[in-house]
């Protein structure tokens, strides 16, 4: 098994990424596994930006494969807020209930608006040998009139992916990593890096070249 460090302190993105990784020989393990507790200020102004600086905050302080996700909701009449801004979306401390109750509301209040929207994820990988690469996923939808299911979390109960009814809190896990931002992404990033690792023989340096890695 190969180790990866998620870059997160979210405790549902880790559970997703763990679910996303079955079947793969590798091991996820959270921020709070290797006492990583300091927080790390999102600066970017993309999601790119946001997930490399996760993922490098923690590679520096360790020797392994180090992933980082920033994602988040995009709404097309809303220029793409929350964007970014996902996880910090009607300010900051505010629960999932709340940001779909607000997200909902500015849109009721947009009246009758086209509701198309999109999830995003950009997934950031760093290396021992300081090469890094990014993944990209995206889920495209609706907004739904109001929140539906209990599954999954975030904006899940209020986000109907494209030729679906069901939100996906109204989804099983699998249906959801199918189609989801987040399934996209991990799945590019670990069946590369697990072929990649396979072709290493054993020899698991990592060693990376090219400029697709720098
Ligand atoms: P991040 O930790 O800065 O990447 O925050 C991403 C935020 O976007 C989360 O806190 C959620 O509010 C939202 N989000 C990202 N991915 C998902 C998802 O798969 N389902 C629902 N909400 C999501």
């Amino acid at each position: 098994m190969i180790k990866i460090i998620l870059a997160s302190h979210n405790v549902s993105k880790l559970a997703e990424f763990r679910s996303l990784a079955r079947g793969y020989p590798v091991n996820i393990l959270g921020l709070q596994d290797i006492c990583f507790q300091q927080d790390i200020e999102e600066t970017g102004r993309t999601f790119d930006e946001n997930a490399l600086i996760k993922a490098q905050a923690v590679h520096r302080v360790v020797n392994d494969v180090v992933m980082a996700d920033d994602s988040g909701l995009c709404v097309d009449v809303l220029d793409g807020a929350p964007g970014i801004m996902s996880a910090r979306y009607g300010g900051l401390g505010k629960g999932d209930d709340d940001k779909n109750a607000q997200l909902l509301a500015t849109l009721e209040q947009l009246g009758d608006v086209d509701r198309a929207a999109s999830f995003h994820c950009s997934l950031a990988v760093m290396f021992p040998d300081g090469s890094r690469e990014i993944f990209h996923g995206t889920c495209c939808g609706t907004i739904a009139s109001e929140p539906r299911g209990t599954n999954g979390f975030g904006y899940d109960p209020v986000f109907i992916p494209k030729g679906e009814e069901r939100t996906l809190a109204e989804m099983s896990e699998e249906e959801k990593h199918a189609l989801s931002h987040r399934g996209e992404a991990v799945r590019a990033f670990l069946s590369s890096f697990c072929s990649d690792a396979a072709d290493d023989e054993g020899s698991r340096t990592f060693e990376r070249s090219g400029p697709s890695h720098k």
